[in-house]
């Protein structure tokens, strides 16, 4: 069985569970959307929830990557790690005034506005304020992503963004506002993506969005078609760099952007999951009645994945290479959902063996939790260890 390559002999000295990132991969990953973006000039804002951990972020923002962020402690974290306010951007559908004034106050290059009554708030505030605020209309495009009912978020039925039926009376409010300037359009329909007929028709829509707009005598600056490629969770070895040739390939061959229009992508999953790894060991192993149990120090306090949206990630005992037994592998939180795989092949599991969670960079370091008293795990790195 092909299996990361993991310093498993540094590791015993380290007290589990942890992260470990292999920042080459890392590097990697980022060198390659840096290529393919930079074909067709577009901008790139990395998604800064999929991962925040302060190195990470750094070393993001040193390869002159932009942030999305939805919160104000994503914005601050962003500024932090050294992402220069001109290049952050912040969506999310509840975003408090103080949120909203640290933007303001920061001079963020833009925000994501997701209803009506947020953009008179940015308005009101940033009339407070004497400022201006660049704003982008987060559109709900009504493109079905074809992904977990829990990560599709482009459909009329979701919370986010401003339906296109509504976009006329908002456009309509928005002229008569003083303190906002229209910048961009917005769309982000869902998370792991894998298909991409769905960004096909996303950028479809979008042509159609910018007919409509130029009726009105309008036209934006910018698009910005948010983020969602997916990654393999089952071949982590197989493609460590998602397909971004393909992806950015796709935009470039329908867009029908105007003259002067910046283009522009928020990718968290796609960037970062390859890269991260849970690492945790084994405490006992429980031979039930019907099926043997491998019980690990992680769970999902650690990795949440799993018992949130029935997530798959590829599980490794990375200790040995023994004949392949099946286990239900599960953690030590008193839930029963927390399972991390049922009937997963592993190399026979002892005590003590590491256990590697594949493909966790991504929503796994930044959704922990101390549920259960636990502590937060820490994180170590390939060129560190
Ligand atoms: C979550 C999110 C992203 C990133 O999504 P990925 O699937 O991790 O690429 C981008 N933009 C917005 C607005 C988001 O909420």
């Amino acid at each position: 069985m092909l299996k990361g390559n993991f310093p498993v002999d540094k590791f015993k000295a380290l007290q589990t569970p942890f992260y470990y990132y292999n920042v080459e991969l890392l590097q990697e990953t980022l060198d390659m959307v840096k290529t393919e973006a930079g074909k067709y000039g577009y901008h790139v804002h990395y998604a800064i929830k999929a991962n925040a951990n302060p190195r990470i972020l750094q070393l993001i923002a040193q390869n002159g990557f932009g942030a999305d962020c939805v919160s104000g402690g994503e914005v601050q974290a962003a500024l932090d790690a050294g992402f220069p306010a001109g290049k952050i951007v912040f969506a999310g559908v509840g975003k408090a005034d103080w949120e909203i004034n640290l933007g303001l106050d920061n001079d963020i290059f833009c925000f994501n506005v997701e209803s009506l009554a947020e953009l008179e708030i940015i308005d009101e505030l940033a009339a407070a304020k004497g400022k201006t605020a660049a704003v982008a209309l987060r559109i709900n495009p009504e493109v079905d992503a074809h992904t977990h009912a829990k990560i599709t978020t482009g459909m009329k039925e979701n919370k986010f963004g401003i339906n296109l039926s509504q976009l006329g009376m908002v456009l309509d409010r928005l002229a008569e506002l003083k303190f906002v300037k229209l910048i961009g359009i917005h769309c982000h329909i869902g998370s792991q993506i894998t298909d991409m007929a769905a960004f096909r028709g996303l950028t479809i829509r979008v042509n159609e969005i910018q007919d409509e707009l130029a009726a009105r005598g309008l036209q934006v600056e910018n698009l910005n078609f948010g983020g969602g490629l997916g990654i393999d969770y089952y071949h982590p070895n197989h493609l460590p760099v998602p397909a971004f040739d393909n992806y950015f390939a796709v935009f470039n061959k329908l867009l029908q952007p105007r003259p002067g229009q910046q283009v522009h992508f928020e990718p968290g999953r796609s960037i970062v999951a390859q890269c991260g790894n849970l690492i945790s060991r084994v405490l006992y192993v429980k031979e039930g009645e019907t099926k043997n149990f491998c019980i690990l120090d992680a769970g999902f306090t650690e990795l949440l994945r799993p018992a949130m949206y029935d997530a798959y990630h590829r599980i490794e005992n990375i200790s040995n290479d023994e004949p392949v037994a099946k286990y239900d592998v599960v953690g030590p939180i008193c839930e029963s959902s927390d399972v991390f795989g049922k009937e997963v092949e592993l190399n026979k599991a002892h005590r003590g063996d590491f256990i590697a969670l594949r493909s966790a960079g991504a929503y796994g370091e930044v959704m922990a939790s101390q549920y259960n008293c636990r502590q937060l795990p820490k994180a170590y790195y390939s060129d560190t260890i």
